[in-house]
Parts: structure tokens; C-alpha cells; sequence
């Protein structure tokens, strides 16, 4: 059957990244169409609205949507709800995009870019799997109040209920199934009774649906401590929106590079949306120089997750191994580098 992506090039090195999928896309040959939106700073520009309707009525309406990044220093003196970033929290909450996964894989070609010892992250594929629209980021009660006698009082609330540690945590046990088949599901059940709720719920739905599954549980303090001890023992970890935020910008630095990482956000059904982890780097936009691997990457994991071609997300991940183990590179990767153009054919070549 076939499937229809949206394309958010968004700013800065977007359109620049975005122009390298779209070749793969089509080297892929598969029955998929697609279509471009804006967001972001470029949807401001064109529409006033950092999230155009007609975005939000596409997006809702893919099979996958694939966005490079938004943002930058033309936009930065906005209103909150007049930034680009606006536009990308906007889809992640329309779109009830709950659980947002970061895997942190270790190339062999490039395990030298890690500030770990080689034999510490050499073969790491972890899959971090974070809460993404609960927690302490949301919760109510909120904000900073005068308590008089020149003392101000900050306050923000961990909130969880049984559904929304549930749906998250089942998407990681189907992901571990068909991967290491490890979860372990970090919290702080010792000191926070929303993390004991946590700790329950996902015991509890192991035990009623997942058996096959190998269940473990870890503190968040510990859990930062091992990731940089043996991060080998973990295959997907389970954790809410907080030490999701940190524990998955702690397992990404262990490959080293911002230009190599892919990431998903998941919802209920199709809703889905695929991007680099990095930023819209305005340092380097217009020159051809951005490495386009992390949103290669977007769409292999697009292909594995939403849109049925596991075997094309296999080609495609193969193909940007092939691509380093040539020593193919852009800037922020090695010397004698090659432009964001010329590293997409580089891929496409070797699919
Ligand atoms: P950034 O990720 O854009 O850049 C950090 C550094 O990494 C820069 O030196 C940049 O040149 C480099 N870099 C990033 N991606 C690269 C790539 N693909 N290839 C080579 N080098 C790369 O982070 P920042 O500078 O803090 O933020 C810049 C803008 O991006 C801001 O407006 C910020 O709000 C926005 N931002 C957007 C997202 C997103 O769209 N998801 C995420 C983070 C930051």
C-alpha cells in the first residue's frame, strides 16, 4: 500500500539536510509520495504562524512526518508563541506525540569522535525511550509567586497517572522485542512517590503483557553513572520527561557527534514525527558544509517504525556505515572534508 511522508525543512540547515533524504527517498524506489510543509521560522516568514493549519492538517494525515530542524538568531527576539520552536512544540502536543526515542549507536568508523575509552562504547546501540508530554514540564500546579519579606517561591509539579506511564512504557517493550529484548525502566522511586507509581505500573503491565521481555529497574542518579561506567548493559531504557531530557543528551554524547543523530516521536496510531537531534546550527547554513547523516538516519528510522520498509531502514543504515568505513566525511566529523551534497551521494551510491 502506499505511503505518504510530509517534509518539514524548516531553517537554517534544514532545507540543506532535507535536499540529502529527499535523494535517498527517491533512490529508494519504493511506492511513497511526499509532500513539503513549512514550519518554524520559515512558516513565520511565508504565514505570520510558526504552525500553518494546513501543516498540522498534513502532518496529522501522514504516514511519517520527517522535519530537519527550525529556529534561529532572525526569530530569536519573538514572543514564545512567535518562534520557530513554537511550531515544533506545537506538532509534538497536536499530535499527542508521547514517546520520543533517541538511539545512540557507536559507528565503528567513527568511535574515535567518542571522549569515551574505545573499548567502553565500541558496538553501543542503546535505545533511549523518553515520556514526552507529562511529567514535570506540564504538570500544575506552576510558576513563581511572591511570598513577601522579599522571598519568591518557585513551583513546579512531577505528575503521572496510570495511562500515560502505561502507553509509554508498552512502546518500549514492543521496541526492545524487536531488538536486545532488554527494557529497564528508570526512576526515583526511592525519593518521589510519582517515580513509585512509575516503578508499579510498568512491574504490573510486564507481568500482565510482556514476559518475554527482560524487565529491570534503575535510580536515575545510578542510571546516568552506569550509561558512562559499562553503557553496554543497556538495550532500551524506559524513563519519564525529565531524566529523559538528560539521560538522552548523556547517552548521545557518548557517539560523540551532534551531526549523526536521529531521533522519533511517537503517538497513538500513525502519528509520528521523524528528526535529527540536532539544531538548526546558523553558523554553518547556506555553505554546503552541515552533515546530512542525522536526518538520513530520521528516515531510516521513519522507514523501521512507521512506514512498513524495515528492509529499506536495514539499506539505509548500511549504506551510511559503508559511507564512514570509506572514510567519507563532512567537517564536523574528520578532516578533508566533503559537502552536505556530496556526503548524500556518497550514501545514495552505496544503497
Ligand atoms: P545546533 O544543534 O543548531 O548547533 C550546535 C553546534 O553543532 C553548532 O556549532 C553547529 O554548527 C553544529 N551542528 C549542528 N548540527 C550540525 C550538522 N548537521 N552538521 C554539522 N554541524 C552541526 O544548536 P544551537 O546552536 O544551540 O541552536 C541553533 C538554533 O537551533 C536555535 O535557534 C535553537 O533554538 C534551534 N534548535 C532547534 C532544534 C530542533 O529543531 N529540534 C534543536 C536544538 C536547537
Amino acid at each position: 500500500m502506499s505511503k505518504h511522508i510530509v517534509l518539514l525543512p524548516g531553517d537554517g540547515i534544514g532545507p540543506e539536510v532535507m535536499a540529502e533524504a529527499v535523494k535517498v527517498i527517491k533512490a529508494l524506489e519504493l511506492d511513497i509520495t511526499f509532500e513539503e510543509k513549512l514550519v518554524g521560522g520559515a512558516a513565520i516568514d511565508a504565514t505570520g504562524s510558526p504552525l500553518p493549519a494546513d501543516t498540522l492538517e498534513a502532518c496529522k494525515h501522514a504516514d511519517a512526518c520527517l522535519l530537519a530542524c527550525v529556529g534561529g538568531p532572525k526569530w530569536a527576539g519573538a514572543a514564545y508563541d512567535k518562534r520557530p520552536e513554537a511550531g515544533l512544540l506545537g506538532l509534538r502536543k497536536e499530535m499527542d506525540l508521547y514517546a520520543n526515542l533517541r538511539p545512540a549507536i557507536v559507528f565503528d568508523a567513527l568511535i574515535d569522535a567518542s571522549t569515551l575509552k574505545p573499548e567502553i562504547v565500541r558496538g553501543l546501540d542503546i535505545l533511549i525511550v523518553r515520556e514526552l508530554t507529562g511529567g514535570v514540564y506540564f504538570g500544575q500546579p506552576r510558576g513563581i509567586t511572591d511570598i513577601g519579606n522579599g522571598e519568591r517561591r518557585g513551583v513546579n509539579t512531577q505528575v503521572y497517572t496510570t495511562s500515560e506511564i502505561r502507553r509509554v512504557a508498552a512502546k518500549a517493550f514492543e521496541l526492545a522485542r524487536a531488538r536486545g529484548g532488554k527494557v529497564c525502566s528508570v526512576e526515583k522511586s526511592n525519593v518521589m512517590e510519582s517515580g513509585l507509581l512509575w516503578r508499579e505500573e510498568v512491574t504490573k503491565l510486564h507481568a500482565e503483557q510482556y514476559t518475554d521481555v527482560q524487565l529491570s529497574h534503575m535510580y536515575a542518579d545510578n542510571c546516568a553513572m552506569q550509561l558512562l561506567r559499562t553503557p553496554s548493559q543497556f538495550d532500551v531504557i524506559v524513563t519519564d520527561n525529565l531524566f529523559g531530557d538528560i539521560l538522552s543528551d548523556e547517552a548521545a554524547m557518548l557517539t560523540g557527534s551532534l551531526g549523526m543523530l536521529p531521533s522519533a516521536s511517537l503517538g497513538a496510531g500513525r502519528a509520528s514525527l521523524y528528526e535529527p537531534v540536532h539544531g538548526s546550527a546558523p553558523d554553518i547554513a547556506g555553505q554546503n558544509k552541515a552533515n546530512p547523516l542525522a536526518m538520513i538516519l530520521s528516515l531510516a528510522m521513519a522507514m523501521r517504525y512507521s512506514l512498513g520498509a524495515p528492509e529499506a531502514a536495514d539499506r539505509i543504515e548500511s549504506a551510511v556505515k559503508k559511507t564512514l568505513a570509506d572514510g567519507v566525511r563532512t567537517a564536523d566529523i574528520g578532516p578533508n572534508p566533503v559537502s552536505t551534497a556530496a556526503m548524500g551521494d556518497a550514501v545514495v551510491a552505496r544503497l
